[in-house]
């Protein structure tokens, strides 16, 4: 198998990404995460340089200019996250498939620039409502920080049909099965 492939996963935060991605790793080892850099302060429980690398917002802004991106965006405003080029020699030179945890912009530029050696992969909550019930269980956001996301989730919904192919989060089982035999099927 030619390993130097990407998958990437987009959505609308609270869709469940994060949820399946960490899932997939039963299955498939030779994967290794992105770790972008944001510069969001970490959630408890977050750390440095495993769940993302957490830079100042004027470190960040350095970074840009030197190049160092392949792609950023600010996803919210005030906030910051970008994917580091030296993420992708990176886990390519350890053999690995590179998984991408990006908003729904980055994943389409980032599709763009990787072509046939990414598959895009769509997660969509089964409605808003559910997107809105899940945000608010994962306890992680304050309100002004759920409206923030909540209000992106429309136009992103509608980018879905872009991708290579969308996934329905709505029992987790069967999401996870379902991604699970659409990307051994791109590997294969
Ligand atoms: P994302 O990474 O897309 O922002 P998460 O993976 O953090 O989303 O999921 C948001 C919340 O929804 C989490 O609390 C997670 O446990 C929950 N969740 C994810 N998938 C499902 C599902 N299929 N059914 C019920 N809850 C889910
Ligand atoms: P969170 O703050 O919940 O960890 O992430 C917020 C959003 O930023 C999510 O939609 C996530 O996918 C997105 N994100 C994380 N890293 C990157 C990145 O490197 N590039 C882009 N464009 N979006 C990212």
């Amino acid at each position: 198998m030619d390993n130097r492939k990407a998958i990437l996963f987009s959505a609308p935060s609270g869709s469940g990404k994060t949820t399946i991605i960490k899932k997939l790793h039963n299955y498939f080892d030779y994967f290794e995460f992105s770790i972008s850099a944001t510069s969001r302060a970490p959630r408890q429980g977050e750390r440095d340089g495993v769940d993302y690398y957490f830079i100042s917002p004027d470190e960040f802004k350095q970074r840009v200019a030197k190049g160092d991106f392949l792609e950023w965006e600010e996803v919210y405003q005030g906030t910051c996250y970008g994917t580091l080029k030296s993420e992708i020699t990176r886990i390519w030179d350890n053999g690995h498939v590179i998984i991408f945890d990006v908003d729904v912009n980055g994943g389409r530029n980032l599709k763009k620039y990787f072509g046939d050696d990414a598959l895009a992969i769509f997660v969509m909550p089964p409605s808003v409502e559910v997107l809105e019930t899940r945000l608010r269980q994962r306890g992680t956001e304050t309100e002004e920080a759920i409206q923030k996301r909540l209000g992106r989730s429309a136009e992103e919904l509608k980018q879905a049909s872009t991708f290579d192919v969308t996934i329905i989060n709505d029992d987790l089982e069967t999401a996870v099965e379902e991604t699970r035999r659409v990307i051994e099927n791109y590997l294969a």
